[in-house]
């Protein structure tokens, strides 16, 4: 299905204390990478009404913090009600503003739906322990909110990722406050309604919307008790450091260098459609895409099923168009850079024209570089773009040398038939999330998504069960109520 663009110029603002608020600050204007044209305007919050929104999330928060998790997840019940009801028009909108296609659009949001379905099961599975550790005496977790904590998402996945940590913090008894990207934020606020119509009290989801100045005066609130971020390393890294500085707690995901090994006993017909779609999903702007191919030995008829399918991916209805046009000139000068460093272009998206009528977006079409040299920027630099650098290695030693030393680590597939290569790709690659004959291997829920290295700054996931201790505290109560007759440590 094709992407329906707005016909009107939305107007996007901040919900704070559960209405829509114009920002005080400026505006920006949202372009969609279809075509270059503006489909919103955006107004940015004064410092004024980003301290009044976390005042407001403060005090909802300690009403939804002394309401028991059953009562909170009746809330994430219906929302998931509405989100089903809504995927279609919810869809079209993010792929509108992020370049998706329709159906990219669709599976993010699918995807925010299971882990909204893993928090909606904390109320049965969360139920922590309880131990008689001496006679008499009992001790026992239990899980206690925060407070106010907040989150900063990126461009690349304006439902998904928002939705990776909203109803898990719901759930816990938090109140969330988003930052949505500059560069997406239309989506917030179907987000945001749908929480509103499915019963959320006021307060507790704030969207507030801008850049940098935004997300400090979020970070620097003394209100706001632990701050997640999703976006570059670069950015991932000032946001860790600034929010550690003050004693908070950061859990800070960054980008990513995925690589790939083939190995000549792969089969063909997994691992060609495998590897293209990973590289080319997303048009490659997302942080578990291929993007180093290391081909171990003669793997030919792999390499040809990946071209064959690269090769007939159609521009607007089965691969989007990239965020900026200048991501686009950036990628088409990095392609031009890696030429001159003897890679061989064996597939050129440069020369596929846009779709008719989208000549003002943001195309580039699948893009296979053969011959690539370890070191060079092709085969070390988030490109974020449809793009795959072929590596040749002569042995797996060889290519796991070169996955090693990457200093991302968010993603590492293997493709082959051997069970004890695989064993040794998945103890070995330097990764979060490894995958065998699995190009995309994002873990489904309850499985905790996050990766390691410079993908990745604190501890836990950022999803699923090993998300839980960073959006939360564990009390250890320890209780006696009668006096023991026998005399032992405790009593
Ligand atoms: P980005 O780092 O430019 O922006 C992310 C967020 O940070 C946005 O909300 C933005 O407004 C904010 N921001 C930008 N500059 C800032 C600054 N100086 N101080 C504070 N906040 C600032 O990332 P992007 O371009 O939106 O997204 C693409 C990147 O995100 C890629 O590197 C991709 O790999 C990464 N990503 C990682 C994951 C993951 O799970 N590891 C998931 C999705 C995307």
């Amino acid at each position: 299905m094709s992407v329906k663009l707005p016909e009107e110029v939305i107007s996007c603002s901040n919900f704070i204390n559960g209405e829509w608020v114009r920002g005080e600050s400026s505006t920006l204007d949202v372009v969609s990478p279809y075509n270059g044209k503006k489909i919103g305007a955006v107004t940015l919050p004064s410092q004024m009404q980003i301290q009044h929104a976390i005042a407001a999330a403060e005090k909802a928060q300690v009403l939804w913090a002394a309401t028991p998790m059953k009562e909170r997840s009746q809330v994430l019940f219906h929302l998931r009600a509405i989100l089903m009801r809504d995927m279609e028009e919810i869809s079209h909108l993010k792929a509108a503003e992020s370049g998706k296609t329709f159906n990219e659009g669709r599976a993010g949001l699918m995807k925010g739906i299971e882990v909204l379905e893993y928090a909606l099961s904390l109320q049965n599975i969360d139920v922590g322990g309880k131990l008689e550790v001496s006679r008499g005496v009992n001790c026992e977790y239990r899980r206690n909110p925060l407070g106010v904590v907040a989150n900063i998402t990126p461009f690349n996945f304006p439902a998904m990722v928002p939705m990776w940590t909203i109803p898990i913090n719901i759930a816990l008894g938090n109140a969330y406050v988003w930052k949505p990207s500059e560069k997406t934020p239309l989506t917030s606020m179907k987000i945001a309604n749908a929480f509103h119509e499915a019963g959320l009290p006021k307060g507790l989801l704030t969207v507030l919307q801008g850049g940098a100045d935004t997300v400090n005066a979020i970070i620097d609130h003394p209100g706001v008790k632990a701050i997640g971020f999703v976006g570059s390393t670069k950015v991932a890294k000032l946001v860790y450091t600034r929010a550690t500085a003050l004693g908070k707690r950061a859990l800070c995901l960054g980008g990513a260098k995925n690589h790939i090994v083939l190995l000549p006993d792969a089969t063909p017909e997994i691992a060609g459609p495998g590897i293209s779609d990973s590289f080319t999903g997303c048009a490659g702007q997302r942080c578990m895409a291929a993007s180093v191919l290391l081909a171990v030995g003669d793997v030919e008829k792999s390499i040809a099923k990946i071209l064959e399918r690269a090769s007939s991916m159609k521009l607007g209805t089965e691969m989007g168009a990239l965020i900026t046009k200048a991501q686009r000139d950036f990628l088409v000068e990095s392609i031009s850079r890696a030429e001159a460093l003897g890679a061989r272009v064996l597939l050129d998206g440069r020369k596929v024209p846009p779709p008719a009528g989208m000549e003002k977006g943001n195309w580039l079409a699948p893009t296979i570089l053969d011959y690539v040299q370890p070191g060079t920027e092709a085969a070390t630099v988030e490109l974020f773009g449809p793009i795959l650098s072929i590596v040749r290695c002569q042995d797996v030693t060889e290519a796991i040398q070169i996955q090693n030393s990457s200093d991302y680590g968010n993603a590492c597939s293997v493709f082959t038939n051997s069970g004890a290569m695989a064993e040794r790709v998945s103890r070995e690659a330097k990764a979060g999330m490894i995958g065998i004959n699995v190009g995309v291997p994002v873990p489904r829920e309850p499985f905790s998504f996050g990766g390691i290295a410079a993908s990745k700054f604190g501890s836990g996931d950022i999803t699923g069960e090993h998300s839980l201790n960073f959006w939360s505290d564990i009390r250890k109560v320890t209780t006696k109520w009668e006096k023991q007759n026998d005399n032992n440590w405790m009593s």
